[in-house]
């Protein structure tokens, strides 16, 4: 299996493993030439926490903004996320 042109995986400048995500890009994808981020989701441990999601989720009770969690990006990162901006602007039709 061919992989990625670009795969760049990048963890949260305060160190959780669990704040991640990979960026992936190619220019032979079924989408074309594009880039895939991969989102790491946060699991709870704590089994009344996720009884409470599960009862909000039947109920369809959701914050209106949808649930987020976030990655700190420091600017050491910065050449890494160029290398796929410049990869899609290589690629811009
Ligand atoms: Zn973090």
């Amino acid at each position: 299996m061919r992989g990625f042109e670009i795969e760049e995986l990048f963890i949260c400048q305060c160190g959780d493993p669990s704040h991640q995500f990979i960026i992936s890009a190619d220019k032979e994808t079924t989408e074309g030439a594009c880039a895939f981020v991969s989102v790491h989701l946060n699991r709870e441990h704590n089994v009344f926490k996720r009884i409470w999601t599960a009862i909000k989720y039947v109920f369809g009770t959701r914050c209106i903004y949808g649930d987020f969690d976030e990655v700190i990006i420091n600017p050491n990162n910065a050449d890494r996320l160029q290398k796929v901006v410049d990869f899609l602007k290589k690629h811009q039709e």
